[in-house]
């Protein structure tokens, strides 16, 4: 059946029939979930799967909550077209808010560590998302800071979701991430491994299937370190603490070494066809650790972003 000629969604800023809104806002969510057959053959019969969350609009996980969060917070009535949606973000939350911006009229200015780097500052503007640079050597953190500051200075003029402490963040992965993994995985999975950013994926998709299946264990993983390279994670110890994440959530927490993540990235690409992004890398990286220890499962991580945004990192040329 040939489909009607509709004018394309992003380019109609401004006019965008309420129809057109819904079918980008219908493209996030619902990614496929992959099993990782070479690289989960060497802990075989444990068999590792990855959610491929480039798949989501904006090429991200973190499409979800962006727009769980624009959603709540017009349903509030907190957000409204005179407002400017602030946030801070250190990368794909700002991609998901500038997208979905653009799609739903929304003016956005993101808050982001000026050392991002001109791929992902390219995208942001591309988007016509309006950029504050951050002081680089303060990493997320400092973002936090400098959006805490344009908002109390001018709170009228800003809806500020703030990413790090909202509950429409985690609950987007407790109402989709969640189900979508127990479906995809016919309610077989033992186990969940997640990084933490914000923790909203780890704790709302943990929280979810805990009520499914009492018994899964819900694995989160960090940097080793605070210099880690490892875009998207925090390390706690040495971080702001996001105001949504609960470390009792996790029945276990794993340090995973940038080194192996990075071999892990070059591992995916290679071995199994998947270009992804370092904090993917290193997803894959913890579920193999967990995997070695156990005689059988059905480990699930997320593969939060593709690897495009990174190729300036020297360690994808590495033989
Ligand atoms: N990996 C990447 C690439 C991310 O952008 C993020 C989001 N900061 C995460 C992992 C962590 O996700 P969350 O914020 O849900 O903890």
């Amino acid at each position: 059946m040939s489909q009607p000629a509709d004018p394309p969604i992003l380019s109609t800023r401004g006019a965008v029939p309420t129809d057109q809104r819904h079918r980008l806002v219908e493209c996030v969510g619902n990614t496929p979930l992959l099993e990782l057959r070479r690289i989960g053959a060497e802990v075989a019969p444990v068999r590792i799967f990855g959610k491929a969350e480039w798949y989501n609009p904006g090429g991200s996980v973190k499409d979800r909550p962006a727009l769980n969060m624009i959603l709540d917070g017009e349903a509030t009535g907190r957000l409204t077209k005179d407002k400017i949606l602030l946030d801070a973000t250190s990368g794909n939350t700002g991609v998901a808010y500038a997208m979905l911006g653009a799609a739903l009229d929304y003016r956005i200015k993101l808050c982001v560590p000026k050392n991002i780097g001109p791929i992902r500052q390219r995208i942001l503007e591309s988007y016509g998302a309006e950029l504050v640079m951050t002081d680089p050597t303060k990493g997320s953190d400092g973002a936090i800071e400098k959006a805490r500051e344009i908002y109390a200075a001018d709170p009228d003029t800003y809806f500020y979701p703030d990413q790090y402490n909202n509950d429409a963040n985690w609950r987007a992965h407790y109402a989709t991430t969640g189900p979508e993994i127990l479906e995809q995985t016919n309610g077989e999975i033992t186990h969940f491994v997640a990084g933490l950013g914000t923790s909203g994926t780890f704790m709302g998709t943990g929280k979810r299937l805990r009520e499914d299946k009492p018994d899964v264990r819900l694995i989160s993983f960090q940097p080793d370190g605070p210099m880690h390279g490892l875009e998207g994670l925090k390390h706690m110890p040495t971080s702001i603490v996001p105001g949504i994440y609960d470390e009792a959530r996790a029945d276990q927490n794993i340090w995973v070494r940038t080194e192996d993540a990075q071999k892990m990235c070059l591992r995916l690409a290679r071995e199994e066809g998947l270009l992804v992004g370092m904090s993917a890398g290193a997803a894959v990286a913890g579920a193999l650790q967990i995997a070695r220890d156990l005689k059988e499962g059905t480990i699930v991580t997320i593969l939060c972003d593709s690897g495009h945004k990174y190729l300036d990192f020297e360690f994808w040329g590495r033989k």
